[in-house]
């Protein structure tokens, strides 16, 4: 638990956004109107001063459902201007710079995330286009030699597996090391991710997307009207996320210990999860842009649009492609196809720790702090005091 007894303050070399947020933030444990939102008020109350670690903390907790903008008697026009969904997005953007790692590339993608994805996604898919060719693969052909067209006939299995394990370990580096960062700075240490409750119940929030759910009256997705739709389009985009993965696990496991090998049938386990997933995500990603880009700006940061944009585009980019290879893979484009697809699919690993999917690690780190601190709170409330005999 945090030690909210004690007077802290924002160190010297705080940035606009942490002042902001802890103007907010006195106001708001002031005021304490929008206490049963979401998990940013109840963790709020534990302070009475907010350093940085503290302010960062509140600000992955909140998930910008916008719901405490509208209800804020506070909020512009009022002279105290509260915003806090856009002060808390601006904190946030600024944590998952802070904490990037290495800070060198985390700059690059900062320039302009979307040219750098898109950069990355045609290079590594002329990589393998080039390798391809080089080694006497007919790129135009229909590979029939295994029914569907052979996946390996176009890009060596070696290829595939050397250029895909180099980029997943490197993006389970960079997000380990961010991760990490984040965890030290609002103050998750090891003594507290030892204790399996508040890890369960903070998994058990982000699986059920708890909070997006505003009690059951939704969020205000797009201006004052309660709406689910965020949390419908979420769910798809992250469930659709997790059956393209099972899909793959599912063919390394055919492959590896089966010895079947890719393309596989229409009706077999790895493509009925590959197309149920890719449509999901298709439907969620188009979903999430169109709430984005529509609706009342105020509550939002122009500087966050960017980055979620930029992610969004991705994760559509690895649903089409994906889909497009499955609908073409017995013709004499299947080989350009399976290129550029995986090319996306590869790019958006590079890019997954600078992107807003650092939301979802820094967000179950912020959850896990807040079960503790408040299991620590209400232990520190019912703890018996001892009387003079
Ligand atoms: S957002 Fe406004 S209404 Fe809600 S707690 Fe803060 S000051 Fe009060
Ligand atoms: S925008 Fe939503 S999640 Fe963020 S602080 Fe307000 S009520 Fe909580």
């Amino acid at each position: 638990m945090q030690d909210f007894d004690l007077v802290k303050m924002l160190s010297d070399t705080a940035t606009a956004a942490e002042h902001e947020a802890k103007r907010a933030m006195e106001v708001c444990n002031a005021c304490r109107y929008c206490e049963g939102f979401c998990a940013v008020f109840p963790a709020m109350t534990l302070h009475r001063h907010f350093t940085s670690g503290d302010l960062n903390h509140l600000a992955n907790l909140c998930h910008s459902c916008q719901g405490c903008y509208y209800a804020c008697q506070y909020a512009p026009p009022h002279e105290f201007g509260i915003n806090v969904p856009k002060a808390m997005s601006e904190l946030r953007l600024e944590s998952y710079q802070e904490h990037a790692w290495p800070q060198p590339i985390a700059a690059l993608y900062r320039r302009n995330a979307v040219v750098i994805s898109s950069l990355t996604a045609v290079s590594i898919a002329g990589i393998f286009l080039l390798t391809a060719f080089f080694n006497g693969a007919s790129l135009f052909a229909k590979h029939e030699s295994i029914p569907g067209g052979g996946f390996y006939n176009v890009i060596p299995y070696q290829v595939m597996v050397t250029v895909a394990s180099a980029t997943f370990l490197y993006a389970l580096l960079a997000l380990t090391m961010s991760l990490v960062g984040f965890s030290r700075a609002i103050g998750l240490g090891f003594k507290t991710l030892c204790r399996p409750m508040p890890i369960l119940r903070a998994l058990r929030d982000a699986a059920t997307l708890r909070y997006l759910g505003g009690g059951g009256d939704g969020c205000n997705d797009a201006g004052e009207a309660f709406s689910t739709t965020r949390r419908k389009f979420h769910h798809a985009l992250a469930y659709g996320f997790g059956l393209c993965f099972a899909a793959t696990s599912t063919g390394t496991i055919y492959d590896h210990v089966f010895g079947w090998k890719a393309p596989y049938g229409l009706f077999s386990l790895p493509v009925i999860l590959g197309t149920v997933g890719g449509i999901a995500m298709v439907v969620g990603a188009i979903g999430l842009l169109w709430l984005k880009l529509s609706g009342d700006q105020a509550p939002r940061s122009e500087t966050q649009l960017g980055p979620d944009v930029a992610l969004l585009l991705l994760l559509l980019g690895i649903a089409a492609t994906g889909l497009v290879l499955l609908a073409v893979r017995s013709t004499e484009v299947m080989g350009i196809a399976l290129a550029v697809h995986l090319g996306t699919v590869l790019a958006f690993f590079l890019a997954m720790p600078y992107s807003k999917f650092i939301h979802g690690l820094f967000r179950l780190a912020a959850l896990v702090r807040y079960h503790a601190d408040r299991d620590a709170s209400e232990a520190f409330v019912s703890r018996p005091t001892k009387t003079k005999r």
